[in-house]
């Protein structure tokens, strides 16, 4: 405990950012590592509670003090061991958690006066430094089991539920409908966020783990839900939600309107060498436009500091309420101001104008009004209010609902609730359909990569309790 409770002498200090100058003209991931004794040092200042509530608030449960501990004493391998041992994918939680919300939201050495223990920096640290080491090795399951499992979508819920079948031994086959695995960690998130070498060496880890990983294959259209359920013993559907929310504002059909995973998915593919005609042929590139981005969310923020690397004339976020109940993350709203993006707040899309092309926005002010039943506050418009900005761009990042998946898989017993979502056991995350279970965003709703992880392991130690259950009823009838 000698290394321990520094957090007297010691100031927290997180990882140094790039100047903002510099990473305005690239897409490399804005914060530098941590070093060995800068992770030591920082680890050392957490007060090891006797209840922690950095890891009572954390969705996967890390043992954070026990990894924070181990790094001060430089048993890095341990550490890393130990924050592996609940985490399927630390070193994208380590990047791109909200821990200002989550863990560090919650440390105890807040409420003392002393800045929060950088718990994310230190996580990204040591995985990386598994990675270095080649601490990092292919699942080898101690038995192979005959049972397989079939897991429709790539993302951080499909890559965690089949990282721990495999480990079990199931014989696991991962579909997609994209060109590449990774969900929105590979097409969603830019890479000043998490750099896409992060995403691929993790798919190469559960290609080596001989997860058969089959890509250009959306279920509904390639194979049939049925045909896939006859072909493995259990189905998992972790597909995320990717039905945007539009904005019904007359001029909404000009050209130039896009929604907003159209912007990010260009991107994404153009930084992975793709040649992306919507690029290529300008439609979906904002160097020298006016970009204006409307919504306040971490889709927009992404959304406007792309823009700004794509080298944008002047970039926009219009959101109806104002700064504070924003809900996005604080840091990636400082983030883009640093850059340089302009926030317009408590505003919105009145009409969009233009020849065929739009060319501006009429937007209206906003007020907020009385709070409605959730505590938020109601944007009400301000009559004569209007203000014109100009656009040649506008991307709309108003958020995700999820698309009809019994219709798409011509399943309409499979149940759903009044959202859309995949209903579920909550316990086990199965559905209605005797081997079929769902996790990630298509069960909560938009969410975050670590929830999404949560439930890919729930999910997958559902899958395993049925297939048992199943094997057992063969053993006592045989
Ligand atoms: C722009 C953006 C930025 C974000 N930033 C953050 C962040 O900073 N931090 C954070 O924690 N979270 C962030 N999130 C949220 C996070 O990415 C999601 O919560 C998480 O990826 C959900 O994981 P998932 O596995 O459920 O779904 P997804 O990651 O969406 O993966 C679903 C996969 O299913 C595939 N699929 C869908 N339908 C079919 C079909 N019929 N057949 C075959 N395959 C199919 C899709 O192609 C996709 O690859 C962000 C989201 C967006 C959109
Ligand atoms: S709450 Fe903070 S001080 Fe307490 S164990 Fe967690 S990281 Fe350490």
């Amino acid at each position: 405990m000698s290394k321990m409770l520094k957090f007297v002498d010691l100031n927290r200090e997180t990882p140094e950012k790039v100047n903002s100058q510099v990473r305005k003209d690239n897409f490399l991931e804005i914060y530098k590592e941590f070093i060995d004794t800068k992770a030591k040092e920082q680890a050392s200042r957490c007060s090891q509670c006797g209840t922690p509530f950095c890891q009572v608030h954390c969705p996967l449960q890390n043992n954070i003090p026990d990894w924070l501990k181990l790094t001060a004493e430089g048993r890095l391998k341990d550490a890393y061991e130990v924050s592996a041992a609940t985490n399927s994918l630390p070193e994208v939680c380590g990047s791109i958690c909200p821990q200002d919300r989550l863990c560090e939201g919650n440390c105890v050495i807040e409420q003392s006066g002393h800045g929060t223990v950088t718990i994310g920096a230190v996580e990204k640290f040591i995985t990386n430094t598994a990675w270095d080491n080649g601490w990092i090795k292919p699942i080898v399951p101690l038995t192979e089991l005959k049972e397989s499992v079939g897991i429709i979508g790539s993302g951080p819920a499909g890559i965690a539920a089949a990282m721990e079948l495999r480990k079990e031994g199931y014989q696991v086959t991962i579909y997609d409908r994209y060109d590449r695995a990774g969900g929105l960690l590979i097409y969603g998130i830019p890479n000043f966020k998490l750099e896409k070498s992060t995403v691929l060496r993790r798919i190469k880890l559960l290609e080596d783990s001989k997860i058969k990983i089959i890509k250009n294959f959306e279920v509904g259209k390639n194979s049939s839900f049925k045909e896939l359920k006859e072909k493995h013993d259990a189905v998992l559907i972790a597909t995320g939600v990717y039905k945007a929310r539009q904005i019904n504002t007359p001029g909404s059909e000009l050209k130039n309107i896009y929604p907003a995973m159209h912007f990010l998915t260009a991107s994404n593919k153009k930084g992975l060498g793709d040649k992306v005609e919507e690029f290529e042929n300008g439609s979906l590139n904002a160097e020298g436009k006016n970009v204006v981005v409307v919504g306040g969310g971490d889709t927009a923020m992404d959304c406007v500091r792309t823009a700004v690397r794509q080298k944008a004339k002047s970039v926009s976020c219009l959101y109806r309420r104002d700064k504070v109940n924003m809900p996005g993350s604080a840091r990636e709203v400082m983030n883009a101001e640093e850059e340089g993006v302009k926030f317009v707040w408590l505003s919105t899309p009145k009409v969009f104008e233009g020849n065929k092309k739009v060319e501006k926005v009429i937007i209206n002010k906003m007020r907020l009004g009385e709070a409605d039943s959730s505590g938020r506050q109601t944007p009400k418009a301000i009559e004569g209010s209007e203000e014109i900005l100009k656009a040649d761009l506008v991307i709309e990042a108003l958020g995700f609902e999820p698309e009809e998946i019994p219709k798409l898989f011509n399943e309409p017993k499979l149940e759903i609730t009044r959202w859309g979502t995949i209903k579920v056991d909550l316990k086990t995350l199965k559905t209605n359909i005797k081997g079929v279970f769902a996790a990630g965003d298509i069960v909560r709703g938009a969410s975050l990569v670590v929830w999404a992880i949560r439930d890919g392991k729930d999910a997958a130690k559902g899958i395993s309790q049925y297939l048992n259950k199943i094997n057992q009823k063969k053993i006592r009838a045989a």
